[in-house]
């Protein structure tokens, strides 16, 4: 096996027993970019010298008995995730030269963990989209069948995890980002509970929305990392104080006889029927009621239960995140941020010239979407309509949470779709998010987990993803049904 094929708790048993050094280790995920990425286009700035350099003081910090979990891990970011010294530009034109003054708080967590940065990942511009075609860089092809998209928008994060270019990525998950790439690439793919991560140094999108989470390629790596990066920070004042729990150790089933022990007794599963609706493609249906009787053989008890606002959930996120972009991206005026392209006669048209060229034409639409949104006289028929329907799916989640612990659906409607198949009918783009944006209005923890595989029309096989949500802050529950599963 190459070094870089790897899961992060080998690799930290492999370092720690001095098997091999978080120097090769690197190396061999550089490795791996070089050879891949002129196909894949998973990785739009490699930092090289830089990881190299944070490897050597890695293994420095293993040769003195440092067992920090994630010290000499090498990792990619999502590229709209602020990484000092190093070019930033959310797949935008926009911000292709933008080099970021400071670390995101998450970013400095690793690098006081002693995590290396080996790069940043490709993405839908501004993270809008669920393909990563919307890049201003070029779209990201899906390593499973270069012939299709990854998903998005943290699909160069997604490719690159199953590509093996580095052993774990950080995305962005406003709507979907994370999961839905995770489902695309068979990968595990967490989004956090809103608050639960620090999201100062991200990029804003949709500020009341949006949360970092992480792709990887087993459940417990996902705990490990999560651990590393979760809790509250003072500079971002809608981080969760509340505790963290010890996410791994939830997971760990070993020497426990699932059959007689039961170790997910008095665990409550709900199956909402608005999620398995009969246009549901049949394999995936059939994987995700496969495991939610590993879950019920393992203890857990299944229920029917109901989300009765599920389907309003893409329209009220198709009004609020553009809504919220509009007035985020309002800071990319070419002055503080961006092209400066200085010809223009006037402050008007230079706006207008540096945001003409520097956005691309999906940023536009929700730009234009979500002013409309908010302008007098439409606010309370769009905005306000919207944000009391985000209520009413809220109070959904709540409802189901006084019957049930932990929530199973399908992450996505369908496997990886072809490239440039959708690109240009936005609405069957949005369409795609309709698993993933009900945790997203609730700020629900959620996790898409490889749940099989998928014929496609060339006979192919291709993975999807089954994911799981919990209460709010209330991670730990995912990952004690995910220990059940593994064993
Ligand atoms: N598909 C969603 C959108 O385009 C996902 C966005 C996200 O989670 N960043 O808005």
């Amino acid at each position: 096996m190459n070094l870089n094929e790897l899961t992060i708790k080998t690799a930290r048993e492999k370092l720690e027993q001095g098997e091999i050094s978080a120097v090769e280790l690197t190396e061999a995920c550089l490795a791996a970019i070089k050879k891949l990425n002129p196909e894949l286009n998973a990785v739009l700035t490699v930092c090289e010298q830089e990881a190299l350099d944070e490897a050597r003081a890695a293994d420095q910090r293993i040769a003195a008995g440092d067992q920090s979990p994630l010290l000499g891990i090498p990792y990619l970011c999502k590229d709209n995730i602020m990484t000092k010294g190093i070019r930033t530009t959310a797949a935008s034109k926009i911000l292709e030269s933008y080099i970021a003054p400071y670390d995101a708080t998450i970013i400095k967590k690793l690098k006081e963990a002693g995590a290396v940065l080996l790069g940043k990942t490709n993405l839908d511009e501004f993270a809008h989209g669920a393909s990563t075609e919307n890049s201003a860089y070029g779209p990201t092809k899906n390593p499973l069948d270069l012939t299709r998209v990854p998903g998005g928008s943290s699909g160069g994060s997604a490719a690159a995890v199953a590509a093996n270019m580095c052993l774990f990525a950080l995305g962005s998950d406003t709507g979907g980002s994370v999961r839905c790439p995770a489902s695309f690439c068979g990968l595990y793919g967490l989004k956090p509970s809103y608050g639960r991560v620090s999201r100062f140094g991200l990029l804003a999108m949709a500020s009341s929305t949006e949360v970092i989470g992480l792709l990887t390629k087993t459940a417990y790596d996902s705990a490990l990392v999560l651990k590393e990066i979760a809790g509250q920070d003072e500079l971002d004042a809608t981080s969760a104080p509340e505790k963290l729990a010890n996410y791994e150790k939830e997971l760990v089933f070993s020497n426990v006889k699932i059959a007689t022990q039961k170790p997910l007794k008095g665990l409550r599963i709900g199956l909402p029927a608005e999620y398995f609706l009969p246009g549901l493609n049949k394999e995936i249906a059939e994987h995700v009621k496969n495991i939610a009787q590993r879950l019920e053989f393992a203890g857990a008890e299944l229920k029917k239960i109901s989300l009765p606002h599920t389907e309003y959930g893409v329209p009220a996120y198709y009004i609020i995140t553009p809504s919220e972009i509009s007035s985020n991206l309002a800071r990319f005026d070419g002055l503080g941020w961006g092209l400066a392209k200085t010809e223009a006669a006037d402050l008007q048209s230079f706006y207008k010239l540096n945001r003409g060229i520097g956005f691309g034409p999906e940023v536009k639409r929700r730009i234009m979407l979500g002013t409309y949104a908010l302008s007098a006289g439409y606010y309370d028929a769009y905005y306000k309509k919207a944000q009391a329907v985000r209520t009413l799916i809220i109070e959904d989640f709540n409802q189901a949470f006084t019957q049930v612990d932990l929530i199973l659906t399908p992450t996505t409607p369908h496997p990886a779709f072809k490239l440039g198949e959708q690109v240009n009918d936005p609405l069957a783009m949005y369409l795609e998010d309709v698993f993933v944006t009900g945790a997203s209005l609730a700020g629900l923890p959620a996790m898409s987990i490889p749940a099989g595989e998928v014929t496609t029309e060339e006979g192919n096989k291709l993975p999807v993803g089954a994911q799981i949500i919990a209460p709010r802050l209330r991670e730990e529950l995912i990952f004690k049904a995910l220990g059940a599963l593994e064993e």
